[in-house]
């Protein structure tokens, strides 16, 4: 049986950021993925946000990530020129009964370490972006946007660079705890069934976490996953805004908001769906109902009244990687290491939705911490 320091399960931008978090700490580090290329899963739609971490409850490691994940992420973007662009967002409250709520953020912020954010009032906020209709908005200049591929295949390269690798079409479907490490078996596209020797293993799966997780013998009180989709619209024509705008966020769901793209382009989204919770990842369906669009009118019009009609065409969608059902209170970053589940060697991320880009490289950093903490 062949050998390798550590595997990681899943080439999204969490397991490349962990791989080339193991493969600099000297591991020989090999990233399964399961498709044929790096980051087609949820890491390839989403917002490209670089969220500045004003929404999580204090303490949570969503907050203390997302804050600690920004600063390396603009640093990682700089020194390995991944495009990007501090744009900055406007967090606008649309009506004077949501004012409350939006001091009440700006306060959550300060909690949560992030201390640029700027209180201003309906004719400030409308001296920045002429188009916008709001009573007062905070302004959050350490927003970003980040190309999201450019960005993995800078940690695929760190990842080459201290001698690991990524094996495409290769996926994991069982583990055993052995002696020293772990025994697994991997289907690889090319070669079909192979088993492979580790001593340190990484489940950054996705929204496949949770199965993978039950594929690992030992592990117990795993959540079921579930799934939240997602769906974009894309603005046709010039947009009058060159900052990203969000309304007030709503229990988890940060609204519908505009986002701009690298390119230029303008979207709206994303809108939030359960979908089925007995549904496989393999058969999500990612096509954008175009039916979806009437309520993003409704929505966006809030804060942008002169959005047109017929403006908004169907983009694309994506699937939150969840952990909890409708209704129920969203939880945190599940990042469990030897201390939460009693096997040495092993880490297991479950739930790893926004602000986990924004996160990735925090996030490598807290597993290191969980595995290699003396
Ligand atoms: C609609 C939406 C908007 C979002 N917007 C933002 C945002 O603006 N900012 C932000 O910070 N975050 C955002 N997020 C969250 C962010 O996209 C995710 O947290 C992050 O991409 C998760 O990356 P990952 O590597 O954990 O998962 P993935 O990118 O899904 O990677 C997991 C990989 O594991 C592979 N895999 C699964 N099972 C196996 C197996 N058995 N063997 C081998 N490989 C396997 C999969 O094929 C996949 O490639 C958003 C998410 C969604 C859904």
């Amino acid at each position: 049986m062949d050998q390798v320091d550590a595997v990681v399960v899943g080439a999204g931008v969490v397991g490349l950021a962990v791989g080339r978090m193991l493969a600099r700490r000297g591991l020989e580090t090999l990233v399964l993925e399961r498709e044929t290329a790096i980051g087609t899963g949820v890491s390839s739609r989403n917002s490209e946000v670089i969220h500045a971490g004003l929404y999580y409850p204090a303490g949570s490691l969503k907050a203390r990530l997302c804050v600690q994940g920004r600063h390396l992420l603009y640093a990682h973007c700089e020194s390995h020129g991944v495009a990007h662009r501090r744009c900055g967002k406007l967090i606008v409250a649309t009506s004077a009964d949501q004012l409350p709520a939006l001091a009440a953020l700006q306060d959550k912020a300060r909690a949560n370490g992030v201390d640029d954010l700027q209180w201003l009032d309906g004719a400030q906020a409308r001296a920045m972006e002429p188009a916008l209709r709001c009573e007062a908005a905070l302004w959050s200049p350490s927003t970003g946007i980040v190309d999201s591929h450019g960005l993995m295949l800078s940690l695929q390269g760190d990842l080459e660079a201290g001698g690991g690798a990524v094996a495409l079409g290769a996926e994991l479907r069982a583990v055993r705890p052995v002696a020293g490490g772990f025994e697994l078996d991997i289907h690889d596209a090319g070669s079909g069934a192979m088993r492979l020797g580790c001593a340190t293993l990484v489940n950054a799966a996705g929204l496949w976490a949770p199965r993978v997780a039950r594929a690992i013998e030992g592990l117990r009180d795993l959540p079921e996953a579930r799934y939240s989709k997602g769906s974009y619209f894309s603005l046709q024509g010039r947009s009058p805004f060159s900052r990203l705008i969000y309304p007030l966020p709503q229990d988890a769901w940060l609204g519908v908001h505009l986002t701009l793209d690298l390119g230029g382009q303008t979207r709206f989204g994303p809108d939030a769906q359960w979908l089925d919770a007995a549904a496989s990842p393999a058969a999500l369906d990612y096509q954008v109902d175009p039916a979806r669009a009437q309520a993003f009118y409704a929505d966006v019009r809030r804060y942008w009244p002169a959005l047109p009609d017929g403006a908004l065409t169907p983009a694309y969608s994506g699937v939150r990687p969840k952990i909890h059902g409708p209704g129920e209170p969203a939880p945190d970053f599940r990042v469990d290491g030897p201390a939460q589940h009693g096997i040495a060697g092993l880490a297991n991320l479950m739930g790893i939705e926004s602000p986990g880009l924004t996160s990735a490289l925090a996030i490598a950093q807290e597993v290191e911490a969980r595995l290699f903490a003396a």
